[in-house]
């Protein structure tokens, strides 16, 4: 069984120093000042306590930065674990689970998990989501929906309404919506909960609240989904948040001020990013995450990818059918997009 799994493989962290580190789209700032302030606080009292099972002030904060109440939201150790959790209670059925051919990898290897069928739906050429594709006029069952709206690792976004089609094509079934990378220009579908019994949206703070390294993510939709997510948590693991990461969570949502100004710099940088890649041939699919997928119609992709690691700068590449020619490059502070555009120039120079 255990040979059978083909487990996801993140993007390196090596320990070099002095690397441009733009392959997994972390953000290029740290956390906001508060949150550091609130983890030295909380490590200094009760560690020696389990902390809260059910995360309440954690939970409480990121209701009502939505408008929902405190039963509406999930939380896990990131939003993998969230995700694994939310395909194990709701994606369990004899029947496969629609989801984008290019999207998440880890989707897929939750699926092997859990012995879950897949059916994936393609992307049209110019890699935009086809929602009328996810209809089975024949009425054939489906599992439910999982997509990535930004989706990854395209950055391209779905308009709320689309998300809203998605969600009646398959009433009965939960349409799982992975808004990891919303915060950076995306619709979110949290309004839409209280409607759709159906809607799940998953949401991570390692991306657009610079704590990758403190793993907290959290889903939020109707009660009886929440329900059904603290079963399969509590039958896995009670205590996922530690002290530590529920203090720096509830910080990081009470500095809205900071939350704004990080990811207002990341989207203007982008801007700026686009501009430069494009003004070098590169072809970069409209983004509304923080990094982009661009591609060069006279340069190999994978020679780029390395060619950069050789110079120091570190971007990410998918071996895989349909984007084997994009590079996919986060977006780091000016400094970090200056250095990745000098070693590209000089890269191209060499290629030409
Ligand atoms: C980064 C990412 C995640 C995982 O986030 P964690 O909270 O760090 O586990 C989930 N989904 C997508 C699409 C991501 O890009």
């Amino acid at each position: 069984m255990v040979n059978r799994l083909v487990p996801y493989v993140p993007g390196e962290q090596p320990k070099i120093d002095n690397l441009v580190k733009l392959n997994t789209n972390e953000n290029p700032y740290p956390p906001s000042p508060r949150v550091i302030a609130a983890i030295q606080a909380a490590a200094q009292q009760g560690l020696q306590l389990y902390p809260d099972p059910e995360a309440t002030a954690l939970r409480q904060a990121i209701a009502a930065q939505h408008g929902l109440a405190a039963q509406h939201v999930f939380l896990g150790n990131g939003s993998d674990e969230v995700l694994a959790h939310a395909f194990f209670a709701f994606f369990q059925h004899d029947c496969p689970l629609l989801m984008p051919d290019i999207s998440y990898s880890f989707y897929k290897v939750y699926c092997g998990l859990y012995g879950i069928p897949v059916e994936t739906v393609p992307l049209r050429a110019d890699l935009s989501l086809d929602v009328a594709a996810y209809a089975r006029a024949d009425g054939a069952a489906v599992a439910g929906v999982v997509i990535a709206n930004p989706n990854a690792p395209t950055g391209v976004g779905l308009p709320l309404r689309q998300v809203e089609q998605l969600l009646r094509l398959h009433p009965q079934r939960v349409v799982l919506v992975d808004e990891a990378y919303v915060d950076f220009g995306g619709e979110s579908a949290m309004p839409l909960i209280a409607q759709y019994p159906n809607l799940l949206v998953v949401h991570t703070l390692s991306k657009s609240r610079s704590l990758a390294g403190l793993r907290v993510g959290f889903a939020c939709g109707q009660a009886h989904l929440i329900t059904a997510l603290e079963r399969v948590k509590n039958s896995f693991n009670s205590y996922p948040l530690d002290r530590l990461a529920i203090a720096g969570g509830v910080a990081a949502f009470e500095d809205q001020a900071y939350f704004e100004q990080t990811r207002r710099a990341v989207m203007s940088s982008r801007e700026g990013l686009v501009l430069a890649l494009e003004d070098m041939g590169f072809q970069v699919l409209p983004s509304q995450a923080n990094f982009v997928f661009a591609r060069h119609p006279q340069h190999d992709a994978a020679g780029i990818a390395a060619a950069l690691r050789a110079r120091g700068v570190l971007v990410r590449h998918f071996k895989l059918p349909r984007i084997e020619q994009f590079l996919r490059i986060s977006i780091g502070t000016p400094a970090q997009c200056d250095a990745l555009l000098q070693a590209l120039d000089s890269v191209l120079a060499g290629l030409a």
